[in-house]
């Protein structure tokens, strides 16, 4: 009898795979069966390590995402691919009133350009095979709510949604599924400032129903379920991984 949990004999690429929730995510798909591509401008040494370390297989590939038609070009170089993760993000900070032209285009090339260019060359590779596919986004509380002082990076977490949507809809009928996965607040490098806050801390969690942070695993879990035979009919959808933060 066959796991619909498993993803055996797939080739998974993990974007921004060195650290935080795309090494988690990268080591969870590992562990459910799949080769991973860890992807980073910075080295996926460790990730590669800690998959292997597990027993699972993967490889660590050099991905820039700040040029997202290289960055797709490089992904179309790397051969059959049956997943791909839309991990990476950055954040920059400042009153919108003031906020810097640069930092709004850097966000948008990370956070969105790079995200449509990367899926839509990982679809172009499938069709052409006419094999199916799976791509999952990583979305954000800031999908759904404004933020302060975040306009580029809440514009585009906006953007994924609309975007996971649109690839949906278009691409069902090819047995590519896209989704996105929304997490709440992550124990992350992405994090470490206000979870270094006691104030900051104490307020965020007294608004979190569980009552903590999320550890990156979390995120992983849902990842790799919409990677899987057992979400087969699940497209178009946003996952919140977020303690209960947006039932709120
Ligand atoms: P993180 O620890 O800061 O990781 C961000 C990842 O993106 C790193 O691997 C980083 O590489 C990579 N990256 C940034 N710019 C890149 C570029 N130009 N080219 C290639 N890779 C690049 O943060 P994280 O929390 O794991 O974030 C992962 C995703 O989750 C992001 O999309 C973020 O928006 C989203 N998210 C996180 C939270 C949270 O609470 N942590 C909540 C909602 C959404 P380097 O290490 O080399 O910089």
């Amino acid at each position: 009898m066959s796991d619909p949990f498993r993803i055996d004999a797939t080739r998974a690429l993990v974007t921004g795979a060195n650290t935080g929730i795309g090494q988690a995510i990268a080591l969870g798909l590992a562990r459910a069966g799949a080769h991973v591509l860890a992807a980073g401008r910075s080295s996926c040494a460790d990730t590669v390590g800690l998959i292997e370390a597990a027993g699972g297989s993967a490889e660590a590939v050099t991905l820039e995402l700040s040029d997202p038609a290289a960055a797709a070009a490089t992904l179309a170089s790397l051969g059959d691919l049956d997943i791909l993760i839309n991990n990476a993000g950055i954040i920059r900070r400042d009153d919108s009133v003031d906020y810097a032209e640069a930092d709004w285009d850097d966000v948008m090339d990370v956070n969105l350009k790079a995200v449509f260019l990367m899926s839509q060359a990982f679809a172009k590779q499938a069709m052409a095979r006419g094999t199916p596919g799976r791509i999952v986004n990583i979305a954000s509380l800031l999908s759904f709510q404004g933020g302060i002082r975040v306009p580029a990076y809440t514009a585009s977490k906006h953007g994924i949604v609309g975007l996971t949507k649109i690839f949906a809809n278009e691409w069902a009928a090819k047995k590519i599924n896209v989704n996105a996965v929304a997490p709440g607040y992550i124990a992350t490098n992405n994090t470490a400032a206000l979870r270094a806050d006691p104030k900051r801390t104490a307020e965020l969690l007294s608004r979190i129903p569980a009552g903590d942070f999320g550890d990156p695993a979390d995120i992983a879990g849902a990842v790799t379920f919409l990677c899987a035979p057992a979400s087969s009919y699940v497209t178009g959808a946003v996952l919140n991984v977020d303690g209960g933060w947006l039932a709120r």
